[in-house]
């Protein structure tokens, strides 16, 4: 390691972006310098979205430069994580746990925190409006809000539908929601989950809640049927999840692939029914629906998205291909194969970070590379991961040849223990990188 002085800023850049926030410093020596006046700035940085992305990325940015000015918009002055929803549901995990603040973003890293929902972008005269009409101006801006659902995509899936057959694909209100229809299903009831086409929020994420609605039945309801129906014929750590199922719940969990008329066309949530491609019709005492979705509203307001719905990006830096001074992160993102996962989001900030400050001080970027672990909690001492790393090649995002894979699926029990327990870690790690939440005992 060099020693503080000798550290240059491209080595400097390099360590913040591959190993966070502590190795950047320590090979600094430095100390976190407290907010920038005005007079001092290098320039205005505005994030929208507090999330994975948008969090990790007002940090890190303040870390690169403090004299930057860096303001974060984020409604929410609690954030709650998808991420381990799925353990709420199940039982393992208490919702509380999932949230997060913004105290040391603002009193550690001087980042100026505004609650309230970014409402328009004007990307040519660099401002953005908050919904009570305030004015920000940028010189770069952020955008990580994460995703939309595309109501009305799938036939009777609109918000009113989402009130009795919740998708519980945000955190907060719909997670309740179903948990407490979970709690009042019938003994013997049936537990029906609706699976998208891709790309959607977190692959393995539908195939962990049947996991985690299964862990719960097995303890309350151990009469109860999981039907889960797929737009799709194959999904993320596909042969772990169908071992797990089996080993720790027998038949308690179908699943229907596409090729198997798995493909919901139709929802009724009055009556909890829904219709595959092939006309046939499934009745459920609990329908959980992961509809379609798409990218924050506040990238459309922007014009960064595309017919797709998501935003097109340059993958170097992850600038939008449509506005050279605005930058989008997350799922809002088309990025595959980088799946839409919450490290992903926080290592995409990083390099995003960084390429900014060499924008802003007219250098070209570094290249950058991204990593992704996913670890899913099929039972209470059962975990399953896939890790990936990508890179540019030839202009594209790919996978780092022979750089990824999944965990092997002839292992004795400890080895499944051990990857539940790296997740439980994975998360406290996480967690205190993006909003400095410190882990639990
Ligand atoms: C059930 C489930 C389980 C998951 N498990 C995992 C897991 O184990 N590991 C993993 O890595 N990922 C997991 N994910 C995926 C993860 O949640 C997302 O990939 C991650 O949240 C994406 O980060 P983001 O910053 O793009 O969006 P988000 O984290 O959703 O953050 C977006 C933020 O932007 C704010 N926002 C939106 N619009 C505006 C606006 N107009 N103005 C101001 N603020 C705005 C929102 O309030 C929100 O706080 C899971 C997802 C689900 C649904």
């Amino acid at each position: 390691m060099k020693s503080p002085k000798s550290i240059s800023r491209r080595d400097a850049l390099k360590l913040f972006s591959t190993f966070g926030a502590s190795a950047f410093l320590s090979a600094c020596g430095a100390s976190i310098a407290s907010p920038a006046g005005r007079k001092n700035s290098v320039g205005r940085v505005v994030v929208v979205g507090g999330g994975f992305g948008g969090a990790t990325a007002a940090k890190y940015l303040k870390i690169a430069d403090p004299k930057l000015e860096v303001t974060l918009i984020e409604p929410q002055k609690r954030y709650y994580t998808c991420p381990f929803t799925n353990l709420y549901l199940g039982g393992l995990r208490e919702f509380n746990s999932l949230g997060h603040g913004y105290d040391e973003l603002r009193d550690k890293y001087g980042v100026t925190v505004i609650h309230q929902k970014a409402a328009d972008v004007d990307p040519e005269g660099h401002r953005l409006k908050l919904e009570d009409g305030t004015e920000v101006k940028w010189d770069r801006l952020i955008l990580s809000p994460g995703i939309d659902i595309r109501w009305g995509a799938l036939e009777g899936y609109d918000r009113e539908a989402a009130q009795k057959a919740p998708h519980a694909w945000q955190a907060g209100p719909q997670t309740h929601l179903l948990k407490e229809q979970l709690e009042a299903m019938p003994e013997n009831g049936t537990f029906i989950l609706v699976a998208p086409e891709n790309p959607y929020r977190c692959p393995p994420g539908p195939y962990e809640r049947v996991s985690m609605v299964a862990n719960y039945c097995r303890e309350h309801k151990p009469k109860a049927k999981i039907l889960l129906l797929d737009a799709k014929d194959n999904f993320s750590k596909q042969g772990l999840f169908m071992q797990g199922w089996k080993e720790n719940y027998g038949d308690m969990i179908e699943w229907v692939g596409l090729s198997n008329d798995g493909k919901v066309i139709r929802v009724d949530a009055d009556k909890l029914e829904v219709e595959t491609e092939f006309g046939t019709i499934h009745k459920a005492d609990v329908l959980n629906v992961v509809p379609p979705q798409k990218a924050g509203f506040i990238a459309d307001r922007a014009g960064v998205t595309d017919e797709s719905g998501w935003v097109p990006i340059e993958p170097e830096t992850f600038r939008s291909q449509k506005h050279e001074h605005i930058y989008v992160i997350g799922d809002a993102t088309q990025a595959a194969p980088m799946p839409k996962s919450g490290f992903v989001a926080n290592n995409q900030a990083k390099v995003t970070a960084r390429a900014i400050v060499a924008d802003l001080r007219g250098e070209d970027p570094m290249p950058g590379t991204w990593a992704n672990t996913c670890y899913s909690v099929i039972a209470p001492d059962y975990g399953i991961t896939v890790a990936n790393v990508f890179e540019v090649h030839d202009g594209e995002l790919r996978e780092v040849p022979g750089s990824g894979g999944v965990s092997p699926l002839e292992v004795d029990p400890t080895f499944r223990r051990q990857e539940a327990r790296y997740a439980a870690a994975w998360y406290a790690g996480i967690a205190q990188d993006t909003w400095g939440t410190k882990p639990q005992s």
